[in-house]
């Protein structure tokens, strides 16, 4: 058995065929499961019993189970349980432009980054692209409301998850499903150079975002184990590769953290590595963890390293703070009910 929601539209068209009935059952059935938002298959009107019955041995329609959630004033944070009382989190927020859902992609993390709390659990296992897609059902359920933009920037590695986040993608930008337009979703990678080439052939207009966080090699390796197998060098051909092939868009994201990557000496080499590749930089105050060292820098010293990169033309942003009150961060709100 697996969930319904783990399906293209193609696949479940392919499903249909194959238990001689008709192909055109899978867009009904889309249509009940993602614009009519059906519980249980007994809700389905125009599909024949005996169809519904076979679909019922093989699939399930069983919604994640939400453990907790805290609230602030434009972001809700979720932790959700899986089916096999796994936990994951997932964070919407609220902008003047629309609603975006931050989802996981693994239950724990392979990565190891030294300043991660999602990291400090090996990963346990994959998240099915269903348990994804849930992730965004069941919140806009909850705010009754439709989400309009989604990074999978939670819990794991997607691209460590490369061929659920691909078959997620295909569901949630689908006209049939959650018609989430391409252009409105975003993936954060830590940087694995293979899955970055496999994804440049991936036909879907969606955003990259890379986890860079150093402006070299040695210091890049301190905090990311990953630096280790994939250099910046590497990293940033491949990803000029990238930008040539595809035309989408780019973003580096930079956590400041105080007295360790966010010197002014750091800002300049940052800005020399990205001269001439067209994406923009993301500045991101870290958020403190309670069992990882680090802090975050100070808003002067964020303002500094904002100034050199834009007196150097290097397009680059300050994330917006959400819910750093309700240990919004990667990872935390699982952390934390565990100690209680
Ligand atoms: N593994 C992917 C996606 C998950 S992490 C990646 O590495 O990109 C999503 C982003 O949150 C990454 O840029 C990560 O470095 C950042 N992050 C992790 N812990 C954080 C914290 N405590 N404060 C701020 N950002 C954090």
């Amino acid at each position: 058995m697996e969930s319904i929601y783990q399906l293209r539209l193609t696949d479940l068209e392919n499903y249909f065929l194959e238990h001689n009935d008709k192909k055109f059952h899978a867009s009904q059935l889309f249509d009940w499961l993602y614009k009519k938002r059906i519980k249980s298959f007994d809700e389905v009107g125009n599909i024949k019993k005996e169809t519904l019955e076979v679909l019922k041995r093989d699939y399930f329609l069983k919604p994640l189970n939400i453990l907790k959630k805290e609230e602030d004033q434009d972001v809700n944070k979720y932790l959700f349980e899986l089916v096999d009382g796994e936990k994951i989190e997932a964070v919407l927020m609220r902008h003047d432009y629309g609603t975006s859902i931050c989802v996981s992609s693994q239950v724990g993390c392979n990565m190891g980054c030294s300043f991660c709390e999602s990291g400090r659990r090996k990963k346990i296992r994959n998240l099915t692209a269903g348990e994804m897609v849930q992730q965004i059902l069941e919140v806009e359920e909850d705010i009754k409301m439709r989400i309009s933009h989604v990074v999978v920037m939670g819990i794991g590695e997607p691209f460590d998850n490369y061929e659920n986040l691909t078959r997620f993608i295909e569901i949630i930008n689908h006209p049939k499903g959650l018609e989430i337009g391409s252009r409105h979703i975003t993936v954060s990678t830590c940087g694995i150079i293979p899955k970055i080439e496999e994804f440049m052939n991936f036909p879907y207009q969606v955003n990259l975002a890379i986890s860079l966080h150093a402006p070299n090699d040695t210091l890049r390796k301190q905090l990311m184990p990953i630096a280790k197998v994939y250099p910046l060098e590497d990293l940033l051909s491949c990803l000029k590769r990238y930008l040539a092939k595809t035309s989408r868009r780019l973003t580096f994201e930079y956590i400041l953290l105080k007295d360790i990557n966010d010197h002014e000496e750091d800002a300049l080499e940052l800005a020399k590595l990205l001269k001439g590749i067209n994406g923009y930089v993301n500045l991101i105050p870290y958020n403190e963890t309670t069992h990882i060292d680090y802090k975050r820098s100070t808003p002067l010293q964020i303002m500094k390293f904002y100034d050199i990169l834009k007196k150097n033309k290097i397009p680059v942003t300050i994330r917006r703070e959400f819910g750093s009150k309700i240990s919004a961060a990667c990872g935390q709100l699982r952390s934390r009910k565990e100690e209680v």
